[in-house]
């Protein structure tokens, strides 16, 4: 059996060891150094922002946003259907309730229109969701020119979960800028990894001190340990900050690698009929982070499970797209406004490998493989 090729798998840069190594030789292995201090300012510069702190993980940063925003029980807050479960067991975790939202056909991301319904519908229950996360989905912007005047319209504050699309762009202004906060994710199946760990975006710099103090346990300024609230041990360790930074450095090299595995799937697998791939909006230019495809079952002749399964046949690691929030057992009596569209991609959709170390030979062999399955 031929060595397995693996969706999306960290692919280091070759400086990791000299940061991690400066840091062990430094003893500064903890929460506090200069490879935090330098991978939040590469990061802020990167986004555009003011101000970022890494944090333990995506989900930890956005855990921390709606608990800046003082989001709580019996709060709702609106999250597109078709995303990773972290966008909304931040909510759960806070004791909020989400409220899941449609996507639209050009992006795939949260559908504005179902998003104003969603918004409409809560006024009419008595209920204003006490904030909007908008994910920037497989490495793709969403339509943030419709966005966010549809929340200042109704008041409501705008998260960006950048978690997929570090290095994105919508209109030529950088993923990770857009509303009050954002975050970042640097896991080991994102773009770039820093071993684990998550960012917090944002202009405020009220927003980022009190993210840092509830980040660290929230110690009041004393010489004992006092504490007038209660925080968490977020924190990411100066030593993975190394990682994260050698990564951060060669994001561009990983975005045009990925774009040539996007391109070469459009050129092949685009033009086979009932296969297309994952559609890209005019407003911006994505990472390119999961390429996926849609199959039409009528058209193609066999379906995306067949598919996946001869793929793994072959040790070729192949994932459908996000199961839909609404349609999780978790979440089976959780409000949705529409679902239909997020429903028929996951049940047509399939992420192929995407990694940005993924050779040409292995690429063509997943397009042969895909080609000859039907
Ligand atoms: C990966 C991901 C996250 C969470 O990131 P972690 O660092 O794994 O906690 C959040 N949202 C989306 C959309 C993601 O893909």
């Amino acid at each position: 059996m031929s060595e397995r090729i693996y969706l999306s798998p960290p692919h280091l840069s070759g400086k990791e060891a000299q940061y991690i190594n400066q840091a062990l030789d430094a003893n500064w292995v903890a929460s506090t150094g200069e490879h935090l201090d330098a991978f939040e300012a590469a990061t802020a510069e990167r986004c555009g922002v003011k101000h970022a702190v890494a944090v333990s993980s995506g989900t930890a940063a956005l855990h921390l946003c709606l608990r800046l925003l003082g989001i709580g029980p019996k709060d709702e807050v609106l999250i597109p259907s078709l995303t990773f479960i972290a966008s909304a067991a931040a909510a759960v975790q806070a004791g909020a309730t989400p409220v899941f939202v449609d996507s639209e056909h050009t992006s795939w991301n949260i559908d504005p229109d179902r998003l104003g319904e969603a918004i409409d519908d809560g006024r009419r229950r008595g209920k204003r969701a006490k904030a909007l996360i908008a994910v920037d989905i497989y490495g793709q912007c969403a339509d943030y020119h419709r966005l966010l005047p549809i929340c200042q319209d109704a008041g409501i504050p705008l998260i960006e979960d950048a978690a997929e699309a570090l290095g994105a762009s919508y209109r030529g202004q950088p993923a990770g800028s857009f509303g009050e906060l954002a975050i970042l994710s640097f896991n080991g199946n994102k773009i770039v990894t820093a071993g684990g760990g998550g960012m917090l975006l944002t202009n405020d710099h009220r927003h980022a001190d009190r993210a840092r103090f509830l980040a660290t346990q929230a110690r009041d300024p004393a010489p004992h340990y006092q504490h007038s609230t209660v925080g968490y041990n977020y924190r990411l360790s100066n030593l993975l900050a190394g990682v994260g930074r050698a990564q951060l450095s060669v994001l561009d090299q990983r975005i045009a690698a990925r774009k040539a595995n996007f391109i070469a799937y459009r050129q092949s697998l685009g033009q086979l009929p009932g296969i297309s791939v994952m559609p890209i909006a005019d407003w911006g230019s994505p990472n390119y982070w999961l390429s996926c495809i849609l199959i039409d079952k009528a058209r193609f002749g066999t379906d995306r499970e067949a598919i996946r399964q001869r793929l793994e046949a072959e040790n070729i690691e192949a994932r459908p797209l996000w199961k839909p929030l609404h349609l999780q057992p978790v979440f089976a009596d959780t409000r949705v406004y529409g679902g239909e569209m997020v429903a028929q991609l996951f049940e047509r959709g399939l992420c192929l490998p995407s990694g940005s170390a993924l050779t040409d030979e292995q690429r063509l062999k997943i397009i042969e493989i895909i080609s000859q399955t039907h």
